[in-house]
């Protein structure tokens, strides 16, 4: 493998580790276990001296293609791959922290990465204050003397708000804190956490990684040295490893990654273009317009658009009805970053749990409507809309 590939090679070869068959495709390695030749070698491989898989918890060859193929993209020294995008999250959090703790988060997060920090850290006497993410000075104005972690995602879920992660980072690095990426929406192919100088990136890898339905999956990436310190024992000992059927299917996806989110990038930008022109629609918030409400700080750390857009309607919930009824080809469901297009409504669906008043903070609106374009004709997929939204009330 080599350091100059560029990403779209990386992506296709990286980390690819070949049995003595000389296979195309990366195998899968279904086993729990692993055999010595010798107890001497058992006893070497468990005090650290040589190299090797021990036990499928802790790592093995196709999670370790999958593993090292998401460093080679992201640029990170140490991958681990979880069961899920949560399983990856909470570990990743969690594994850096104890009691009397602070954490630092974004309101606007996904649901179960707001209760983990939320409901769940206070549980284990770690404190955390939820700030609007949009403005730094929020996030200075939380810290406290015990402050360790800051946690957050952007662009953010629905509404794709962003956040100043370089300006996060510089926070952070003056308290000797760590930040956390949750960066799905933006996919690696379009934004570099850890070029922007946060610590640790979180993936759900269900999402564009996979992008074709298959699997849940997740992965965490960071610097050897964190890795070693907080995360390895964490995994480890409680467990959260991915399946290597996963990691093989999750293989295949990082393949076609860059293809995907590029067509699936094309599509919403033209979606998100036509969508504003029509009356129906009071606005569209799309991390790719110019009238976005932070284009400034999507231009600066973003390389692309998002294959998300976020649709607020005149109607308010019964025109947000009456419009994913009507689409033919977007389908509804809450799940995004896949090849088919998906539309869901937040309100009544993955924030049906918040407050009508955390809602409305996160610019949640019974009008809004989240797209997650598809890999579809970009010219079928308009026309659906089009003759979905003329069954709509302006
Ligand atoms: C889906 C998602 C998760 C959780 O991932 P799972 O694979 O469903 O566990 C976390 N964060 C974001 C931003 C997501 O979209």
């Amino acid at each position: 493998m080599s350091k100059t590939w560029r990403p779209a090679t990386q992506l296709v070869h990286g980390g690819t580790i070949r049995s003595q068959y000389g296979e195309t495709s990366e195998a899968i390695y279904l086993t729990q276990g692993f055999v010595y030749d010798t107890a001497e070698a058992a006893e070497a491989r468990f005090k650290g001296e040589t190299e090797g898989y021990i036990y499928a918890r802790y790592g093995s060859p196709t999670n370790d293609m999958f593993e090292k193929r998401m460093c080679a993209m992201e640029g990170a020294e140490e991958a681990r791959a979880t069961a899920s995008g949560m399983a990856a999250v909470a570990a990743a959090i969690l594994c850096q922290v104890k009691a009397g703790d602070h954490i630092v988060a974004a309101r606007a997060l996904f649901g179960s990465c707001r209760w983990v920090v939320e409901t769940l850290a206070p549980k284990y006497g770690i404190e955390c204050t939820l700030v609007d993410g949009r403005y730094l000075e929020n996030w200075e104005k939380a810290i406290q003397p015990n402050t360790k972690v800051f946690f957050l995602e952007s662009p953010t879920n629905p509404t794709l708000e962003v956040v100043d992660i370089a300006g996060v980072a510089r926070l952070a690095n003056q308290i000797g804190a760590t930040v956390v990426v949750d960066n799905v929406f933006a996919t690696p192919i379009f934004q570099k956490p850890l070029e922007l100088g946060a610590h640790i990136v979180v993936y759900s890898a269900t999402k564009h990684i996979d992008g074709q339905g298959r699997s849940l999956g997740g992965v965490i990436l960071s610097d050897k040295e964190w890795v070693t310190e907080h995360l390895q024992d964490y995994y480890r000992h409680t467990g959260p490893a991915m399946s290597p059927f996963t990691a093989w299917t999750l293989l295949k996806g990082l393949e076609t990654l860059p293809l995907r989110v590029k067509q699936q990038t094309e599509n919403a930008a033209r979606i998100a273009d036509f969508l504003a022109e029509q009356k129906q629609v009071a606005k569209v918030i799309y991390p790719g317009r110019k009238d976005h409400p932070q284009a400034d700080i999507v231009a600066k750390q973003m390389k692309g658009g998002s294959t998300l857009v976020a649709i607020e309607l005149k109607g308010g919930k019964e025109a947000a009805f009456a419009l994913q009824n009507a689409l033919e080809i977007v389908r509804i469901s809450n799940n995004l970053g896949d090849a088919k297009s998906l539309i869901t409504h937040p309100a009544t669906t993955t924030h049906k749990n918040l407050t009508d008043e955390a809602r409305a903070e996160l610019g949640i609106s019974a009008g809004t409507v989240r797209l997650s374009a598809g890999i579809e004709d970009t010219d079928d997929l308009i026309e659906d809309f089009a003759q979905a939204l003329a069954k709509v009330q302006a």
